[in-house]
């Protein structure tokens, strides 16, 4: 039971639920097991408490080979199968992961520092991403066209084959079931390659999906290094597609480098999103959604609302009902149920937050927030975290635009806020940024709400709430957030080909086409 659980990070207590999951060690799972990788050597650090707690090694470039080979086989087997067939095993995979939502989110705590009380969610999230495209798989339809004379015109959806997905380390497992439960449903196999600092939740849902009846080959995933391994499975011609989430530079280089070798991709980005608060809203949900915008998950989310944009008549009031629920989070263990907020999950990342306060402060914002983690003074309870990457919700003034933070995505627990006076005003800032994942307005003027909702470039818009997700919506960014969508129905459409089929009707009546392509 969850009682039984550790509640007290250390290097001895990642090793030992990271060993309970994978007695063998960890390595590539290729073909129904697990398979150890002749490559360069990877640390895992607990980034609670900044230990090292394991290592693994890259695949390397036979280790690619060998995934790319049984995804291979493995996308011919699954595409073969009837929509009713894949259906069938989707569901008791779903159910697997059911069952081991509390093992994966453990395992998923303590490898990557994400609070257990997040994980927990995620990998509820992640079940019912499969069981919700397990739904799909047998109602994958073509149409019937109608043309001019004696034809029979159809369409029928084609899996690519194989999908290669790449993604981040914030969230490892969501992004895993997010990746793999529409493309699998559509028929392709996959082959997941999880950021090289978070490789184990991937690795165990792959096992859990192979258990649960997904044959051989047809889920595989390999933790490695981006410009080796990823690389690798990103420009191999037996790829159909490739769906990258992750960072705008890597996101446009893993683009460019499958462009040439013909290989599609779908670009799911980071994102700059402006929370906007009116005057007339109700501020004390407005200041309960401005901070679990920016602060859950430590602001390491694609979605975080890192701009806050606040009516000048009640700037200085609702900035202060943020700074007081901002000291009331309790920033802890991971492993603790009570943890609201988690350490920053690799340590280049919390080298870049750090220097992007500095840089927000560097150009005129003004701190309204406690800077100093607690954990840093001797004798306090929870000094076994002081080695962690630790940053403290962190609110900043006065954040212009023309500071950095205005367009710079940080992917921590950083808002900048500032004050506006007019609707128009308020657009034309949420606007100001080259990305366009999400956006959120809170006021009580429902044709302002929608005004907004229209006018603001983002695929995901929020009113009165923030960072509401489910799979059965469709979720991407405009502009530089990327382009396709991954979740919702439409999906299908990305992990499928449509393919035209022509039958004459009436051998006699049926006249051939003349164009010349
Ligand atoms: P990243 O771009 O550094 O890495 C993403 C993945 O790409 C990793 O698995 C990495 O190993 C791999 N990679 C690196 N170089 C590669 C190459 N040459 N070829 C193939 N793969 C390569 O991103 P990150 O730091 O892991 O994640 C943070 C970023 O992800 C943020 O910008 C965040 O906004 C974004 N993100 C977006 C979404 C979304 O759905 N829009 C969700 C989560 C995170």
């Amino acid at each position: 039971t969850a009682t039984s659980f550790p509640t007290r990070s250390s290097a001895a207590t990642s090793r030992s639920i990271l060993d309970a999951a994978f007695p063998h060690g960890l390595g590539a799972y290729c073909d129904g097991a697990m398979v150890p990788g002749a490559g360069a050597a990877i640390e895992l650090r607990n980034p609670a408490t900044g230990e090292v707690f394991a290592s693994f090694n890259d695949p390397g470039t036979e280790g690619a080979e060998a995934l790319l080979a049984s995804a291979t086989r493995g996308a011919q087997l699954w595409g073969a199968l009837d929509g009713f067939e894949r259906a069938a095993i989707l569901r008791r995979v779903t159910d697997a992961i059911g069952a081991h939502t509390e093992e994966l989110a453990l395992l998923e705590s303590a490898t990557t520092g994400k609070p257990i009380r997040d994980a927990r969610a995620e990998a509820a999230k992640v079940a019912e991403m499969f069981g919700y495209y397990a739904g799909w798989a047998d109602k994958l339809t073509g149409a019937t066209i109608p043309v001019p004379g004696n034809w029979h015109t159809y369409t029928e959806r084609v899996p690519w084959g194989v999908v290669v997905a790449i993604t981040p380390w914030n969230a490892p497992m969501f992004t895993a079931g997010w990746n793999s439960a529409a493309p699998l449903a559509a028929g392709n196999a996959v082959i997941i390659k999880p950021s090289e600092f978070t490789p184990a939740s991937t690795l165990r849902l792959a096992q859990i999906a192979h258990a649960a009846g997904l044959p051989d080959g047809v889920f595989n995933v390999a933790a490695g290094l981006g410009s080796t391994l990823g690389a690798a499975l990103t420009t191999d011609r037996r790829v159909g597609k490739v769906s990258f989430i992750g960072s705008v530079p890597t996101g446009r280089r893993v683009a460019v480098a499958a462009a040439e070798h013909g290989i599609p991709v779908l670009l799911e980005l980071g994102g700059k999103s402006a929370n906007i608060v009116f005057a007339d809203a109700d501020l004390d949900r407005a200041a309960d959604g401005a901070i679990s915008a920016i602060f859950s998950g430590a602001g390491q989310s694609c979605v975080a609302g890192s701009r806050l944009l606040i009516q000048r008549s009640v700037h200085a009031e609702f900035l202060e009902r943020v700074a007081t629920r901002a000291a009331a989070l309790r920033l802890g263990d991971p492993l603790d149920p009570h943890t609201e907020i988690g350490p920053i999950i690799t340590a280049p990342q919390y080298a870049s937050v750090r220097a992007l306060i500095e840089a927000g402060i560097g150009d005129g914002a003004r701190r309204v927030t406690e800077a100093t983690v607690p954990f840093a003074s001797a004798g306090h309870p929870d000094a076994h975290l002081a080695g962690g990457h630790w940053v403290m919700p962190t609110l900043l003034d006065g954040v212009t635009a023309a500071n950095r933070l205005e367009t710079t995505e940080v992917f921590g627990p950083v808002v900048g806020a500032d004050a506006f006076d007019t609707e128009a005003e308020a657009i034309e800032r949420a606007n100001n940024t080259t990305f366009g994942l999400a956006g959120a307005v809170w006021t009580s003027d429902i044709s302002r709400a929608h005004h907004l909702a229209r006018t603001i470039k983002a695929g995901t818009f929020w009113i009165n709430s923030y960072k509401t997700i489910h799979v059965a919506v469709p979720f991407g960014g405009f502009g530089d957030s990327g382009h396709g969508r991954s979740s919702g129905p439409g999906v299908l459409d990305e992990y499928t080909q449509t393919k035209a089929i022509w039958v004459p009707t009436r051998a006699a009546g049926a006249t051939f086409p003349s164009l010349s392509y």
